[in-house]
């Protein structure tokens, strides 16, 4: 996904588009559902300075660790990125002062660029991809299978208890019968 640095005017310009998932390389993404993909972007251009962030939004079918079963979720991953483009006449290996300032904020990439377009797809991918790897549970109170019964503990209860139970009652008819 590529965006024109030169449509940007000075300060804030918000977008929305919507694209196609496979557009993003996304195929390889276990799980991606929808074939289309919510992007949402702020770019603050300041002179030749483009600071972009953004959130990419797209349902997933997941495969829940705990229980097993499938379920869908938004995915919602976001980004930021400072894009500095080139002046005239400018080395790409000169790295000015303003740039070392840029440079010390935490979690900012810094893009030297000197063409007009700029290809996103990178950045939103993975962003989508980071925001999957936290999300593997149908729910944060999932109570999975349990290891003793296997029933599926959000539908139905345990069944391990109840032959617990079964078995001391045999024990304690066992003395029972023993004592008498
Ligand atoms: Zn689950
Ligand atoms: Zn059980």
């Amino acid at each position: 996904m590529k965006i024109d640095l030169r449509t940007f005017h000075e300060g804030d310009t918000p977008l929305e588009i919507s694209v196609k998932t496979a557009d993003l390389n996304f195929l390889e993404v276990d799980g991606i559902q929808a074939d289309r993909a919510h992007v949402k972007l702020l770019v603050h251009r300041d002179d030749n300075i483009y600071r972009v962030s953004g959130t990419i939004t797209s349902i997933c079918t997941f495969t829940c660790n705990r229980c097993l079963k499938e379920f869908d979720r938004e995915i919602c991953g976001g980004f930021e990125l400072v894009i500095r483009a080139l002046r005239e006449n400018e080395s790409p290996v000169k790295i000015t002062e303003e740039e070392d300032i840029l440079d010390q904020q935490d979690d900012i990439n810094i893009v030297r660029y000197d063409q007009n377009q700029y290809n996103l797809t990178e950045s939103l991918r993975d962003a989508f991809l980071l925001a999957i790897s936290y999300k593997n549970l149908c729910s944060d109170n999932c109570r999975g299978i349990c290891s003793g019964c296997g029933v599926h503990l959000n539908e139905e209860e345990c069944r391990c208890k109840s032959k617990l139970v079964d078995s001391r009652l045999k024990v304690l008819e066992k003395l029972k019968k023993s004592i008498n």
